[in-house]
């Protein structure tokens, strides 16, 4: 029978509920009111090291199961989800912000990575070898690399935990997640349908408290053999660090600065259309929401009056009402830093079109949505990732000169190239340095496709064959007879 879901305030370690045993919680606001959603437990250092041996123990059960066997799990713990779709969207609205309908693609893109994974569990291959006598034999397996951590941040509260851990439980491995203290219920609420879907004690384990604490425990703790992460760019090579000791197998999924181009014979419709839904999907905060757009001198004007146009037409809101396309922001501090961007353009000569107004009739956290042009790589917003809802528009001459800006940056995540030119898409996608590309495309997070970055914008890659390799170690076997 189906059970109302709401937030749990409690983590999850070893098939339990728990409080902290210092009774200490942290609160957790809604973004849209401001008001106290509920509080999680602000674990103790030896609270935290028991969900990581609880991972540990279970880890000899769990990987020695058949890749079926926890296929028929993780296929229950999918059906689970989509069957209490409802819940998890109310309840990652309310933590979170963002409207119903992105709330629900993003938990139905996110569980679509357990039903892949636990398919490609199966798949699971090693290799034999020709040998270099007539005597002998070479073997390769993949094995679990063993209790895998992961920190995620709040921008996704379901699909990153779910991108990580689906790949993970697939290959044999045992969890323990640290959410984002912003947006712990999303994490809590898969562990309570993970638990109902059979995943046994031990193998998925949320663990919630101060970020800078518990981050130090599972970057160093030896019974750790991997972690990943995603978030800043800043924070992560802090951990990459902090794992370098124990010499963890590390992914970061970091920062990014996308470069979003549009060719003068692109199809307008098809570019505006993308260039909105790149730049504004969750108020512009996500690592590969365009940053820079980047429109070639012909159809700049063109693409300017239809673009600013889209713009106006957003309805900014709470993401609980019908229709409101941006919502707030995670905290006050995102509000300020995107109007702190604009100012900084506008002084140094960019023109605002449209939108960089807070809402405060709608609460602090709320503002519109903007878009810039006469931006020049010497304003903040060329070198820094907005993650905000602010649209900096360029217009460029060439191909050669528009390849040179899009890959003048530390980062390396995204980038999207608008054109009907078979040449131009081919030269360019192959010249931009960049993890992933998409060519007239939006949308690049599924579960079948390898999503992940270059340069600083990190390492590993989440979704995807390749993706199960972050949590899979190879062994050899030379066999002589
Ligand atoms: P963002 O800027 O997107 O909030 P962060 O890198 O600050 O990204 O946060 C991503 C995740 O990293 C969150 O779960 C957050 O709690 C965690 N985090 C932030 N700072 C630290 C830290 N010093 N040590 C460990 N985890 C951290």
């Amino acid at each position: 029978m189906k059970q109302n879901m709401t937030p749990k305030f409690q983590s999850f370690i070893d098939g339990q509920w728990l409080d902290s045993e210092t009774g200490q919680t942290l609160d957790v606001l809604n973004p849209a009111t401001q008001e106290k959603v509920g509080t999680i437990s602000d674990l103790t250092d030896v609270q935290v090291v028991q969900a990581v041996e609880a991972a540990d123990r279970a880890f000899l059960d769990w990987s020695a199961m058949l890749a079926t066997e926890r296929q028929m799990i993780l296929e229950r713990w999918y059906d689970l989800i989509v069957e209490n779709i409802d819940d998890l969207v109310k309840i990652l609205t309310a933590e979170q912000g963002k409207p119903h309908a992105e709330a629900k693609g993003e938990i139905l893109n996110g569980a679509g990575f357990i039903k892949w994974y636990a398919e490609e569990g199966r798949r699971l291959y090693g290799d034999i070898i020709p040998p270099s006598q007539g005597n002998q034999r070479i073997l390769v397996t993949k094995n679990p690399v063993g209790v895998c951590a992961m920190i995620t941040p709040w921008n996704f509260p379901s699909s990153m935990i779910t991108r990580k851990a689906a790949a993970a439980l697939a290959a044999g491995c045992t969890v323990v997640i640290k959410p984002s203290e912003l947006t712990p219920y999303s994490a809590l609420a898969l562990a309570e349908l993970a638990e109902r879907a059979g995943i046994p004690k031990g193998v998925f384990n949320v663990v919630t408290g101060d970020a800078k604490r518990l981050g130090q425990i599972l970057t160093t703790h030896p019974k750790i053999k991997k972690f990943s992460f995603t978030g800043s760019t800043a924070v992560g090579k802090q951990l990459m660090a902090q794992c370098a000791p124990s010499v963890k197998k590390v992914s970061l999924e970091l920062g990014g600065n996308a470069p979003f181009i549009v060719f003068d014979d692109a199809d307008l419709d098809l570019a505006v259309q993308g260039a909105i839904a790149s730049k504004f999907r969750n108020v512009g905060q996500t690592c590969i929401c365009a940053n820079r757009i980047f429109v070639q001198e012909g159809i700049f004007e063109t693409f300017m009056d239809r673009f600013v146009d889209g713009v106006k037409a957003l309805t900014v809101g709470p993401g609980t009402q019908e229709g409101t396309d941006i919502g707030p922001m995670i905290y006050e501090a995102a509000v300020e830093n995107t109007v702190s961007l604009i100012d900084d353009a506008v002084s140094q000569g960019a023109i605002l079109h449209v939108g960089g107004k807070r809402r405060e009739d709608l609460g602090a956290q709320f503002i519109e949505p903007a878009v810039l042009s006469g931006v020049t790589d010497q304003m903040r917003c060329f070198r820094e990732e907005i993650f905000g809802p602010l649209a900096a528009v360029y217009s460029f001459k060439t191909q050669d000169d528009v390849i040179r800006a899009a890959n003048d940056t530390e980062y390396g995540l995204a980038a999207y190239l608008y054109t009907k030119d078979l040449q131009t898409s081919w030269q360019v996608s192959h010249a931009l340095e960049y993890g992933m590309v998409g060519i007239n495309s939006a949308m690049l997070s599924l579960p079948q496709a390898p999503f992940g970055g270059v340069k600083q914008s990190g390492m590993g890659r989440e979704g995807s064959k390749y993706g199960i390799d972050d949590y899979i170690v190879t062994k050899y076997m030379s066999v002589q007879f």
